[in-house]
């Protein structure tokens, strides 16, 4: 039966371990504890288990806690969020008032509400109270929170406008901002909505400032709301040392059937699966929990509430294939993703290695493979130049890639068929499906 087959199958798929994440320790960096912080605010920090800060944190917190402006050129997985609640919590740490003194924006939810549930934990023994604001939620909650008093506000550019309109949040008293990922928010075409939240916000306050990439407009924003801000920068904006890439070239037509054909014949641990739709998302996630996969789906047109589901089901482990639009590409923090898989070829350098930075997190080893199709070859080439180095082509043994260059008239019939259904999978005899598992998996053909 065909489920008890994809069941079984499942359950044989060997799991890779990962480990617990490390961040790297470098010689003569600090302690947590030598910094001198607010008592309820070290207890925090002590309760997620930090005691040596990470590059970035070691480079911006004694800064930022001197009020100095910080423009920061990390990407997440590097401790960067930390890196600017810390100092936003030791600063409001005294003087409770019951209006907003820190603001931070960040382009998507999700990246709004990690950031939440990190400063909410290491506020845990103080008095601080921050909400997220943010749209495809009801306002009116927020309002009320607002209305009682809060000290900081984590927000997504337009609802924050929404409330700045509505005047249901007084921005008068803020003496912190901080911009998450400003790249990111200018790729999604907030840097106008950007410029209108600062215009309500005092002159007189400190800005940190986060992106992960600085292209121009970035720069010119950076410049235009920095007070001689001291610059930052962690690594080089490239794919993380510990990411492996492969492609598996295919033609359109097949791509489903080697996407499955690649899932069952590789060890995986938790997987992120990339598409280039939101209706290609939805069409793969029906079909790998038609195939009883643990899968979950992220992509724009769910409501919110359904978004984190599949975030935080996928974090806990619920499910081992999250299947993801761009959406899920930059900021989100999954520490034991195995692979990162390309369904479709991202339309930029900077998205491939947004997608790609899901894995191989906090020096973890992952994973990311690419199928590709002949149309790829220019973004291949342009990948493999930012990599400086080639990608391995890969082929899968068993695999049947004969219809790409199809002769028989037979053949052709029997693929026609199929034409209409993308996911139709071709039949195997249990033998051959147990041959692929136990087989050494992957061929390399081109170097
Ligand atoms: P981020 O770059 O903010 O997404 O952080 C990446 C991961 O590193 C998160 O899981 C953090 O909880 C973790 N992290 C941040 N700072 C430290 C630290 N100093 N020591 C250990 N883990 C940390």
């Amino acid at each position: 039966m065909v489920k008890d087959t994809a069941l079984s199958r499942r359950r044989s798929r060997v799991r890779i371990p990962l480990g617990s994440p490390t961040i790297p320790k470098e010689a003569g960096i600090l302690q947590f504890k030598s910094l001198g912080l607010d008592d309820r605010l070290m207890r925090g920090i002590t309760s997620v288990g930090y005691e040596t800060l990470t590059p970035i944190q070691d480079k911006t917190i004694p800064i930022s806690m001197e009020g100095r402006d910080v423009l920061g050129l990390a990407q997440t997985g590097t401790g960067k969020t930390a890196a600017f609640a810390i100092p936003v919590l030791e600063k409001l740490s005294t003087g409770y008032n019951g209006k907003i003194r820190a603001l931070v924006v960040a382009p998507t939810r999700e990246l709004a509400d990690q950031i939440h549930d990190n400063i909410s934990h290491l506020s845990s023994s103080m008095k601080t109270k921050s909400i997220t604001l943010y749209g495809g939620v009801s306002k009116n909650p927020q309002d009320d929170k607002l209305a009682k008093g809060v000290d900081i506000a984590v927000a997504c550019p337009g609802r924050l406008l929404d409330h700045i309109r509505e005047s249901t949040i007084d921005l008068s008293s803020i003496n912190i901002l901080v911009l998450d990922e400003a790249d990111t928010m200018c790729d999604m075409g907030f840097l106008p909505d950007i410029r209108q939240i600062i215009k309500h916000l005092p002159k007189n306050r400190q800005t940190l400032f986060f992106a992960a990439t600085m292209p121009k407009e970035i720069r010119n924003l950076a410049k235009d709301i920095l007070n001689d801000p001291t610059e930052v920068q962690i690594g080089v904006i490239a794919p993380a040392k510990t990411v492996s890439h492969s492609l598996y070239p295919v033609t359109e037509k097949l791509k489903p059937t080697l996407f499955f054909q690649l899932i069952e014949t590789t060890a995986t641990g938790q997987v992120i699966v990339f598409t280039r739709t939101k209706h290609r998302t939805k069409k793969l996630f029906s079909e790998l929990e038609k195939r009883k996969y643990k899968a979950a789906a992220l992509q724009g047109n769910m409501s919110q509430n359904r978004r984190t589901q599949s975030i935080e089901g996928f974090r806990k482990g619920k499910f081992d294939f999250l299947v993801a639009t761009d959406i899920a590409s930059r900021g989100i923090d999954i520490p034991d993703v195995s692979h990162v898989i390309n369904y479709d070829m991202p339309n930029t350098v900077d998205a491939y290695i947004h997608r790609i930075g899901r894995t191989g997190r906090a020096e973890a080893l992952g994973q990311a493979i690419t199928i590709t199709t002949p149309d790829d070859e220019s973004m291949i080439r342009k990948i493999e130049q930012v990599l400086k180095s080639s990608i391995e082509r890969k082929k899968i043994d068993d695999f049947d890639y004969g219809n790409q260059h199809s002769s028989g008239e037979r053949k052709k019939s029997a693929h026609n068929r199929d034409r209409n259904n993308p996911f139709k999978y071709r039949k195997k005899s249990f033998n051959q499906k147990r041959r692929n598992i136990d087989s050494s998996r992957t061929k390399k053909t081109v170097g």
